[in-house]
């Protein structure tokens, strides 16, 4: 079965959430729907959610929870800046006058000294500290852009004395555990304690299966990845603010020890962040950007992203089938290509059943591999060996399915009953009758693996006909 593997994250923006505009993305291939908390309250969210869940039942909702970040405030109109033109940020909304930009966090102004560089907009302009005044601090503009609303700003050397959880952000993961959201991302994590945070507040919620990734997008983040990967479910590698908090010549050397990092750590990963920016505004990407995705593939990233291509560009559609595209084609060609081959560093039982699993699986030059009903963990662990054959999950679960909804090389589809051939009614259209299939099921006798033919599996008939 020569399914896509990789998998495709769309930020879906409150003001372009329309169910048809959604359903033509989730059919084009994205998988799961990430929402950005920035700019948006709870009740525009739950609008969002409704509308996903009116296309789909088993499109994983992911929500980004934004951590320490400083951002600029509403600025009642746009003005263009000029190299040599001063603009004043701070942190006090009181104080107000010809270009003075208000930013999210209070103390700004008071904590970084002159001479400092500050990046507005992921670094799309550069201004440095001149003149620290009472109120403020006054910034020479480096080169022109136009500032505008609620924009990110760096300063790549400072310590920012933010708290890992603003209060938004705390009501944020509260809603997340009210309306069983199936992923928080979380912006900024600088260390394993910010991931603590965050599940002080989720394990009030017992009933709630947080699953947290971790967005990593500062020097400081970087250096402790693989302690804040042994608490969370995955990490993304952010590569929009990372690329303004360090030098960015260091970014591709980053990108590729983070992807090794989740790895070894059998984690999801997600490489995001310009991936087909030009479609923004262009119909077809730039030959750089499909250079970037294969590379992300081959590395063993898991998992690619879309911003604003499909939160506000003019070409949603055809970035997500171009990004499915290039994932599909290069993973069939792995093999005849140099790449990455990190794997689980010292691996559970579990993880050496799921390595087991898909080695039985290419011995028997299997079509697929179906995982009956598996256990969420035993999935993961399959996922995490980036399997050269496809599996097909037959879960019971619904949430189980959207997990997979992130997960390499793992279709979820739910199943009435936990057995393979109600799994194969489903994909018969897929297979050839003598198409190989390894069947994993969790029986009272433990893991049973067998191959069939699909032939022999799709006529067994399910419990269901055999009661009718
Ligand atoms: C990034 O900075 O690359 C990123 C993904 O963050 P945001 O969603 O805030 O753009």
């Amino acid at each position: 079965m020569k399914e896509r593997k990789s998998k495709i994250l769309a930020k879906i923006a409150d003001n372009r959430s329309e169910p048809e505009f959604l359903k033509s993305l989730f059919d084009a291939g994205a998988d799961v729907a990430w929402i950005n908390t920035a700019h948006q309250g709870e009740e525009e969210t739950i609008n969002v959610i409704q509308k996903i869940r009116s296309i789909s039942m088993t499109m994983p909702i992911m929500i980004d929870t934004k951590g320490p970040e400083v951002r600029t405030k509403d600025i009642e109109k746009p003005f263009e800046v000029k190299k040599g033109d001063h603009i004043i940020f701070t942190g006090d909304v009181s104080y107000t006058g010809q270009n003075v930009v208000h930013v999210t966090y209070p103390n700004f102004h008071k904590e970084i000294p002159v001479g400092e560089v500050i990046l507005y907009d992921d670094a799309l302009i550069e201004t440095i500290v001149v003149e620290k005044m009472p109120k403020g601090i006054k910034c020479v503009v480096n080169n022109p852009g136009l500032i505008k609303n609620k924009k990110s700003l760096n300063i790549p050397n400072v310590h920012i004395d933010l708290p890992a959880l603003s209060e938004k952000d705390k009501g944020f993961i509260h809603f997340c555990a009210k309306n069983n959201v199936d992923f928080i991302i979380h912006s900024f994590v600088r260390n394993k304690q910010d991931i603590f945070d965050i599940k002080k507040i989720t394990d009030k919620y017992p009933n709630y299966d947080a699953k947290i990734i971790a967005k990593i997008e500062n020097r400081e983040g970087f250096d402790n990845v693989k302690d804040i990967l042994k608490h969370c479910d995955g990490l993304m590698v952010a590569r929009g603010d990372l690329g303004a908090e360090v030098p960015l010549e260091e970014l591709p050397y980053m990108q590729k020890k983070m992807v090794e990092a989740s790895l070894e750590a059998g984690k999801y990963c997600i490489v995001a962040t310009q991936v087909l920016e030009s479609m923004i505004k262009n119909p077809r990407p730039t030959r750089a950007e499909v250079s970037d995705i294969g590379n992300a593939v081959l590395d063993g990233s898991g998992a690619m992203s879309m911003s604003g291509e499909t939160a506000y560009g003019e070409y949603p559609i055809e970035a997500t089938t171009i990004m499915g595209r290039v994932m599909k084609y290069t993973e069939n060609v792995r093999d005849e290509l140099v790449h990455f081959s990190a794997e689980p560093k010292n691996p559970s039982k579990l993880f050496k059943l799921a390595k087991d699993t898909i080695a039985k699986a290419e011995k028997a030059k299997a079509a697929a591999i179906f995982a009956v009903d598996c256990d969420i963990s035993f999935l993961r662990a399959l996922s995490a060996y980036r399997p050269s054959v496809m599996v097909i999950a037959g879960c019971t679960s619904d949430a189980d399915v959207r997990e997979l909804g992130l997960a390499y090389g793992i279709k979820g589809l739910l199943i009435a009953e936990a057995d393979a051939a109600n799994l194969a009614s489903q994909v018969k259209n897929h297979f050839k009758p003598k198409d190989a299939i390894l069947v994993v099921q969790m029986t009272s006798k433990g893991l049973v693996r067998v191959v069939k033919p699909f032939q022999m599996i799709a006529s067994k008939p399910t419990k269901a006909k055999q009661t009718a």
